[in-house]
């Protein structure tokens, strides 16, 4: 899926060469996992950071938000951890389109465990718009 509507969207790498470990991408905005045996072609659940930079941001602000921490084999991630890794990411993977992602996605709570508050966690926002439309300083 392409947003040709997006000014500030440069036209993704064509091929798309991303990969990151063993997961590559399809060359259709979605990656797989080359260890694997296959993948199931209406399988869309991995957005690809270099050509599905929007998806694969909207995706990391979900897990962002609702995620507390979360144990995995890279130790514990807080959902601010989840989402400042995914952006550190996507800007690696297209440093061109990535501004106009995040003015898209808009503000973020993440959220970070704090044992003083009631409820366990407090809610950390990243990505304010408050910077001047095109700029590249996200
Ligand atoms: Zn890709």
């Amino acid at each position: 899926m392409t947003n040709t509507n997006t000014p500030n969207a440069a036209p993704p790498p064509d091929p798309c060469d991303y990969s990151r470990g063993t997961w590559q991408c399809r060359g259709n905005g979605q990656l797989w996992d080359a260890d694997s045996d296959g993948y199931d072609p209406d399988d869309n659940s991995e957005p690809c950071p270099g050509c599905n930079t929007l998806e694969y941001l909207q995706y990391a602000k979900e897990e962002a938000e609702t995620t507390i921490d979360l144990s995995g084999i890279y130790g514990t991630s807080t959902g601010e951890d989840i989402w400042v890794t995914a952006v550190m990411i996507a800007r690696k993977a297209n440093p061109a389109g990535i501004a106009a992602a995040l003015t898209v996605i808009g503000p973020v709570d993440t959220l970070v465990p704090d044992d003083s508050a009631q409820d366990g966690f407090r809610v950390v926002r990243h990505n304010e718009q408050d910077l001047a439309p095109g700029s590249a300083s996200v």
